[in-house]
């Protein structure tokens, strides 16, 4: 009877005014109500993403975002840099190599973030590049790259596009693609955006339509240049996630109605703290240093002596609490606590007493309630 609280990085929980909004008789793709649908949907959408441009909307994965990002922009046996810190870097390194893109890899261990001087460094050494990809926020290990300063090195050091991943983050973070020199921005429906998945939506910069337009994709589902054709007309060149739309086009007015995205990202950040602060208190060690840690996910480790599978499983099993674990190396090492789009300080504090009852089943030596009480020290001084 009682529904899981899914507290993954995605897909995450769906308000019930998104749901409601998502109910509306269909319309055809190819009418004026639609039109209207369209371009208001990207005026709204437009300062979520920081940008003037176009927002594209592809009736997608946010993957086939990232490879339309990938593929209209660049060929077989151009040079790139790829930035991975965990598995979501890895994911667009995977797809540049399908795509026989000569890939240069900036590596870092899982946990850590990409600074600026690393990237120039590396830009430094590297052949002529043709676009660097990177990931805003890694969705993997919760860490969030700092994607101003990284933009702005590869526009000092190259005139390379700069490709942004920011599947798990836009719409709880700040982001300013036009200010920073961001080229692509790519995210999806069902992390931050709090939808069902199967829209994703694809920014692209001036600069960017003119490498497009010279690169001749062979792509035909994905190529962008079909895309701004049809959306100079308000339409998508074949059958758009119209539902989807519609809930997209809620889920900004519920972003306007929290005082725009500049609230909702602190109300991220503030969310982001309580979760810092209750592990700490209840000593159980996270996987980040505070310094990059994301707003949006949080990688913790298992508690000291206490088998990790078995208690997530008792979590979800006993009080219906349900997270995500750890991807590739980090299996069974951590769990992650997603904390973005329909998600408020009052489910942190909901999560943090649950997991302070399993860590009592589980006999844990602490002090009960330390990890509520810390968790809502942050929240109050927030309302100061
Ligand atoms: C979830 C995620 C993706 C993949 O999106 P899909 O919708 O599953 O295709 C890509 N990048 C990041 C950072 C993600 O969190």
């Amino acid at each position: 009877m009682y529904e899981n609280i899914l507290r993954h990085p995605g897909p995450t929980p769906i308000p019930k005014r998104l749901e409601l909004a998502m109910c509306k008789h269909i319309i055809s793709h190819r009418t004026p109500e639609f039109v209207e649908l369209y371009q208001e949907t990207v005026n709204l959408v437009n300062p979520i993403f920081g940008t003037e441009q176009e927002i594209l909307f592809l009736p997608s994965g946010g993957t086939a975002a990232l490879e339309a990002a990938a593929v209209n922009t660049v060929s077989a046996g151009d040079n790139v840099v790829v930035i991975t810190v965990g598995a979501f870097g890895d994911y667009f390194v995977s797809i540049c190599e399908q795509h026989k893109f000569q890939v240069h890899k900036l590596e870092k261990a899982w946990g850590e973030a990409c600074t600026a001087q690393e990237l120039r460094e590396f830009l430094q050494h590297a052949p002529k590049i043709k676009a660097v990809f990177m990931t805003y926020n890694e969705t993997s290990t919760g860490i969030l790259n700092p994607i101003e300063e990284l933009a702005k090195v590869v526009r000092e050091e190259t005139d390379a596009l700069v490709i942004v991943d920011g599947v798990s983050c836009i719409g709880g973070v700040a982001a300013k693609m036009d200010e920073w020199g961001i080229d692509i921005l790519v995210t999806g429906s069902q992390k931050a955006l709090m939808l069902p998945p199967g829209l994703s939506l694809v920014a692209v910069s001036k600069r960017a339509w003119q490498v497009i337009e010279a690169n001749h994709t062979q792509t035909y589902y994905l190529n962008l240049l079909s895309y701004k054709s049809w959306a100079e007309k308000g339409m998508t060149p074949n059958t758009p996630a119209i539902t989807l739309l519609y809930g997209l086009n809620e889920v900004c007015k519920l972003i306007a109605e929290e005082g725009g995205i500049e609230q909702t990202a602190e109300r991220h950040d503030v969310m982001k703290n309580m979760v810092r602060a209750a592990m700490n208190a209840l000593n159980i060690e996270l996987l980040t240093d505070d310094a990059y840690a994301s707003p949006t996910i949080t990688a913790i480790k298992a508690p000291q002596g206490i088998a990790l599978g078995d208690f997530l499983a008792h979590l979800k099993s006993k009080y219906h609490l349900d997270f995500a674990g750890g991807l590739g190396p980090l299996q069974g090492e951590i769990f992650r606590f997603g904390h973005m789009g329909y998600c408020f300080p009052s489910d942190i504090l909901q999560a943090v007493s649950l997991i302070e009852a399993a860590l009592q089943d589980f006999n844990y030596d602490f002090t009960a309630g330390a990890g509520i009480l810390a968790a809502q020290k942050v929240f109050l001084k927030s309302t100061k």
